[in-house]
């Protein structure tokens, strides 16, 4: 099965000369379809950038991110928002939601960005946030949601119209441990549903819900855990 994220020898150096930062150092890494992969590793070691990297966000200074096949940098600047529109969910920290929009007009709003009908968003839209469980908070506004639902929000606008490429660089982050552990749901059944995730996190009970972790130290892979998270985490010494 081919990919639907992949990395090959990936860095990315911020600056130059005394000042120069490697923010990822030949990393190489791929997401299937149907994989959850967490990421884990100390502040400042590069998940986010690897996530920026993941989504478009950012270009490598050498080394190549293909989405889907698709080689991101041959793409151009059209075509990665293109990518970013319809193959590519991104779930932030603080949410990112629009606050002069309703929870079904923030979801709906990627794929009217794409040229989709008002119609048809707003169908796309309702049945992610459905899908996220708040289907009957569509005409809510983010600030009279909980942090959870507003999470959820996030999560219907990463999902909605059948992107294959969830990124959520730590999801749960401002959520408390209870509603944390129910995005996560939400993401692992995305991925069983077919697409592939990446999630940073520093909460191994959160890597637990992943098929693999992949820890980053200073721009490097580490290690790669095998087939069970927490069995590799326990080996590595990484506190639970
Ligand atoms: P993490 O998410 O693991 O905390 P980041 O990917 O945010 O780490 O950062 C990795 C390294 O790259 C850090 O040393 C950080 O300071 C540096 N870095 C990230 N973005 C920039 C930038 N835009 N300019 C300069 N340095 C950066
Ligand atoms: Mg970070």
């Amino acid at each position: 099965m081919s990919p639907i994220l992949k990395l090959d020898a990936v860095s990315r150096v911020h600056g130059e000369g005394a000042t120069e930062v490697h923010a990822l150092r030949a990393v190489s890494f791929a997401a299937h379809p149907g994989e959850l992969v967490a990421v884990m590793g100390p502040s400042g070691s590069g998940k986010s950038t690897l996530l920026t990297l993941a989504g478009g966000l950012d270009a490598p200074t050498s080394g190549t991110v293909s989405v889907e096949g698709a080689d991101l940098a041959t793409l151009g600047a059209k075509g990665r928002a293109r990518m970013r529109r319809t193959s590519i969910g991104y779930v932030f920290q603080d949410f990112n939601l629009i606050p002069a929009l309703s929870a079904a007009e923030n979801v709906a709003l990627p794929l009217e960005l794409d040229g989709a009908s008002g119609r048809t968003a707003r169908k796309a839209a309702r049945a992610a946030l459905d899908e996220v469980g708040i289907g009957d908070l569509w005409q809510r506004f983010p600030d009279e949601m909980s942090g959870g639902q507003q999470q959820r929000i996030a999560i219907a606008r990463a999902i909605v119209g059948e992107r294959r490429l969830i990124l959520a660089d730590e999801p749960t982050g401002a959520l408390d441990t209870e509603t944390g552990e129910e995005i996560l749901a939400l993401l692992r059944a995305r991925c069983d549903a077919g697409a592939a995730g990446v999630m940073v996190t520093h909460e191994a009970r959160h890597a637990a819900w992943a098929d693999r972790v992949v820890f980053l130290r200073d721009g490097v892979v580490v290690d790669e855990s095998g087939t069970d998270p927490v069995e590799t985490l326990l080996a590595s010494g990484h506190p639970r």
